[in-house]
């Protein structure tokens, strides 16, 4: 059988693909000629991460297709309910890049409160004594309190490294159970810390000094932070989207930077991907990375190689 993986595979997945006796193919075809490169070459089964969508008029012109693979979470780049109803195998890999998310996350919580993005980009001013004076105002991570909406793998996994760095942490999940989150403590020893989420967001929002989300893109597409939300926080927030474009209205969130009421904003993910907006990417409060959040190695490796076993289990009788 032959594969197009059009976003990408990583080495160890396309290994055991091809050793288990698949055609791996993995020349990205650009979206508007997907459909007729499958027909052309036969493919039967489509990989995607993000990048590539797989929709209703691509299944419907190529009857080959028996599985499409999400490299990931998300899968709102493919019509999954279509598929199914074509009776067209669908899979994806929702643990595999939780720890490399909430990695970024963290990365970008120390960023913010330094605004290392913007001094990167002036340092080469020279101007050391202003460029000290406008970067010299950061703030520290441990003793604050974070509040991570969406309390999922992702959400979790935030958690354990938030509170490894001296943090708070406030839940916010539609499900309130508690939750039993691991804290490593170097390589040989952990301890555990119970949370237990709160489904009330707006009466969590003041206590927040950090948020990160971490919801999927909502059914009916609607903002999880609007006007009426950046209205609740506490002046001088910092907020980071790793989640999906939209969670956040970038409108009112614009506004509430304008206004000072938002300090540092972090954006791996953005409504109009991937062409963001310019005010978006120019703005200083915000530091932008380009939906990297899963794309470590080890997560690539993890993703490939359960893509890899699911297709193997699914097509390869034993
Ligand atoms: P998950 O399904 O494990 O967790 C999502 C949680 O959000 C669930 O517990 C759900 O109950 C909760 N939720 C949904 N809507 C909510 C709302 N309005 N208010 C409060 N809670 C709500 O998913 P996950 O694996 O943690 O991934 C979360 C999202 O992260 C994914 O859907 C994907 O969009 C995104 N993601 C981004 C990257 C990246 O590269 N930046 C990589 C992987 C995943």
């Amino acid at each position: 059988m032959k594969i197009l993986a059009n976003d990408g595979i990583s080495a160890v997945g396309q290994q055991l693909l091809e050793d288990a006796g698949f055609t791996v193919i993995t020349d990205k075809v650009s979206q508007d000629q997907l459909a007729q490169a499958v027909n052309d070459q036969g493919i039967e089964i489509i990989l995607v991460r993000s990048a590539t969508t797989v929709r209703k008029d691509v299944m419907d012109a190529c009857p080959s297709i028996k599985l499409i693979g999400r490299g990931g979470v998300g899968m709102d780049n493919i019509d999954v309910s279509y598929a199914r109803e074509k009776g067209i195998v669908v899979i994806n890999t929702p643990a595999s890049s939780s720890q490399s998310v909430a990695e970024l996350v963290m990365g970008h919580l120390f960023a913010i409160s330094r605004s290392l993005n913007d001094s990167y980009k002036h340092m080469e001013s020279g101007d050391f004594s202003s460029l000290k004076k406008k970067y010299g105002k950061g703030v520290e991570l441990r003793g604050k309190t974070i509040g991570i909406i969406g309390f999922g793998r992702i959400g979790q996994s935030l958690a354990s490294y938030a509170l490894g760095s001296g943090m708070d942490v406030i839940a916010v999940d539609r499900h309130v159970a508690p939750v039993d989150i691991t804290v490593p403590v170097g390589t040989k020893q952990k301890v555990t810390v119970q949370i237990t989420p709160t489904n009330d967001l707006h009466e969590a929002l003041p206590e927040m000094d950090y948020i990160s989300l971490h919801v999927p893109k909502q059914t009916d597409g609607s903002a999880v932070i609007a006007a009426k939300e950046f209205s609740l926080m506490k002046k001088g927030v910092r907020l980071v989207n790793a989640s999906r474009g939209g969670v956040i209205n970038e409108d009112d969130l614009l506004l509430a930077l304008t206004e000072g009421k938002v300090a540092g904003v972090a954006l791996d993910v953005f409504e109009n991907e991937p062409t963001p907006r310019k005010d978006l990417l120019n703005n200083e409060l915000i530091a932008c990375t380009p939906h990297i959040g899963a794309a470590t190695l080890e997560a690539q490796d993890r993703i490939g190689e359960e893509l890899a076993s699911l297709i193997i289990g699914q097509f390869i009788k034993e």
